[in-house]
């Protein structure tokens, strides 16, 4: 049985969350039960993007500290640091406000810039390019943000860890699993693979809407602590009426023994009293993203992203994450003045673009042909 521990936090008081993150470790037996203490630690955030702590992209500085001044309380050697999808880590750690916090416990960053190719014998891949960082660390705490994302439907605690992988690299895993499940079973073989120690997710103020980076913030006053990845984000799900089932990394999760998302013991506050049915997700069944077999009609049937025109600064961000050679996405004729534009017969729908969009321009919605069709339930 897995344990999971729901702690109540409505704002981010460092005096506050401190004893009860404590607290919670203690009762899933003691950070030197679940690391031992001669262990060099990896501090893991979500620094997706560098971005204001208010925009509830990423961890949260507080949530962070609170989590660092217990190990170093503990006489842990720590570390800490993320691949952000863009830019160079430590920049974008001192503009989430992580890197203040770190500087003050003297804390150093890792190597997430570079990394090595790992073997595996995994489910989907027998290869991963991880970061340095990874192989400097022997324990990794998991700190990821409570958000929703357009391909996993959810991120939180199997997902966080995909910012192990170094920077393009990511986008170029999208080329190379093309679909939402076997992008999960990746997600899941890494996961096996860095076996991380323990996850606390901030959940204070979570994102709904058009996560992981430009949805809208909102207050689920939590903060969830498990040694299950899976666990924990069944809980996250079911705080979002969101049936875990319906999320290939909950369902490979279990399959491939991550974890377990039906058999938990819930430690801490009740979880029905943290239950928002309005969190803006869609709570339906995550969709394969490959082709389907209707042929041509594929680009009226699978959700889409697409531009906000009005919104779109015509930076070209879109344009050079989008991990095809073949790009889906480009300005036409090489011309900037006029937003990109989409072929939807080559797009992939990784919704890298929509993203990593630094002004919310991007969006996904499923085209009336598809919601026909899933509607019939002519597909899955
Ligand atoms: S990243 Fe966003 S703002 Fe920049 S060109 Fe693409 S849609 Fe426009
Ligand atoms: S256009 Fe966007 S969703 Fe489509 S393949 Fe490129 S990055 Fe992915």
């Amino acid at each position: 049985m897995s344990k999971v521990v729901i702690l109540r936090c409505k704002e981010y008081d460092l005096d506050k969350i401190y004893p009860k993150i404590k607290w919670a470790i203690n009762e899933l037996g003691g950070i030197e039960s679940i690391i031992p203490k001669s262990k060099k630690v990896l501090l893991k955030p979500n620094l997706v993007v560098g971005t204001d702590k208010k925009n509830a992209a990423t961890t949260h500085p507080v949530v962070f500290e609170a989590v660092l001044k217990l190990m170093k309380e503990n006489d842990y050697d720590v570390f800490y640091g993320d691949s952000p999808g863009i830019g160079n880590p430590t920049k974008v750690a001192a503009k989430c406000g992580i890197k203040e916090v770190a500087d003050k416990y003297n804390t150093p960053i890792g190597d997430f810039a570079s990394g090595k190719t790992v073997e595996l014998e995994g489910h989907a891949t027998n290869s991963l390019e991880i970061a340095n960082a990874v192989f400097e660390a022997d324990a990794i705490i998991n700190l990821p943000k409570m958000k929703s994302h357009a391909l996993q439907r959810i991120t939180g605690a199997v997902k966080n860890p995909f910012g192990t992988v170094v920077g393009f690299n990511k986008a170029k895993m999208h080329a190379r699993f093309q679909n939402a499940y076997n992008f999960a079973e990746m997600l899941i073989d890494l996961d096996l693979y860095l076996k991380i120690d323990l996850h606390i997710l901030d959940g204070i103020i979570a994102m709904e809407g058009n996560g992981p980076r430009n949805g809208t913030p909102t207050p689920m006053n939590t903060i969830i602590i498990s040694k299950d990845p899976v666990a924990l984000d069944a809980v996250f799900c079911k705080m979002i009426d969101l049936d875990p089932t319906r999320l290939p990394t909950m369902t490979y999760g279990q399959e491939y023994g991550l974890g377990s998302y039906e058999d938990i013991e819930i430690i801490g506050e009740e979880i029905n009293s943290f239950i928002n049915k309005e969190f803006d997700i869609p709570r339906d069944k995550v969709k394969h993203t490959e082709k389907t077999p209707f042929g041509l009609l594929n680009k009226h049937v699978l959700r889409k992203p697409y531009i906000k025109e009005i919104d779109c600064k015509k930076c070209g961000i879109c344009v050079d994450v989008c991990p095809l050679d073949d790009k889906a996405l480009t300005f036409n004729n090489d011309d900037k003045s006029v937003p990109p534009v989409y072929d939807y017969s080559k797009c992939i729908r990784c919704y890298c673009c929509q993203e990593m969009c630094p002004y919310s321009a991007i969006q996904t919605k499923t085209p009336f042909i598809g919601k026909v069709i899933y509607g019939l339930k002519l597909l899955k």
